[in-house]
């Protein structure tokens, strides 16, 4: 069976940055496999578009520019907040609020997103709201593990159920 549209593709795959023989940021295993339901919008338009008419045992390698990846880097997604919303009871929680640390945040209109931690000043922390691969070019190499008919079920959610999939 060939990868189209409403298929649920099992794959294996390493992901670099930057460049095809950097050290992998990312690597799936047979235990843990990526699984996703092929053309309901669950994963970058140009992975798809590599992947697609592929079948079980075929092996990919292909790269995402990262405009067409998690977009550029962007310098205006650097922001200084008021130390006190970090705040709970009064207090700053120094093991969480540290540089390097990702904080689930909400904007303005409540919409969840991750910030990185990149300093934090005497009355203002310094948060990265950039995506952590943001700015970096994307190289996939792998292999298809198989591909099967997407349920009923999982067409009407959008997305995979069963031991790699969502579970509710
Ligand atoms: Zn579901």
């Amino acid at each position: 069976m060939q990868i189209a549209n409403n298929k649920v593709v099992e794959l294996l795959y390493e992901l670099r940055l930057d460049s095809a023989t950097s050290e992998a940021f990312e690597t799936t295993t047979p235990e843990n496999p990526f699984v996703f339901l092929f053309g309901a919008n669950n994963v970058l338009p140009d992975f798809e578009t590599h992947l697609n008419g592929l079948k079980a045992g075929d092996k990919f390698s292909f790269s995402i520019k990262s405009e067409d990846g998690y977009g550029e880097y962007d310098e205006e997604a650097i922001v200084e907040l008021p130390k006190n919303i970090f705040e709970v009871d009064g207090k700053l929680d120094e093991n969480m609020v540290k540089a390097g640390n990702v904080l689930p945040m909400r904007d303005q209109d409540g919409h969840a997103m991750n910030g990185t931690v990149v300093e934090v000043k005497s009355d203002v922390i310094v948060m990265d709201f950039n995506h952590p691969l943001a700015g970096k070019d994307l190289f996939f190499s792998g292999t298809i593990a198989s591909v099967r008919e997407a349920t009923e079920e999982e067409l009407d959610h959008g997305h995979v159920h069963g031991p790699h999939g969502h579970h509710h």
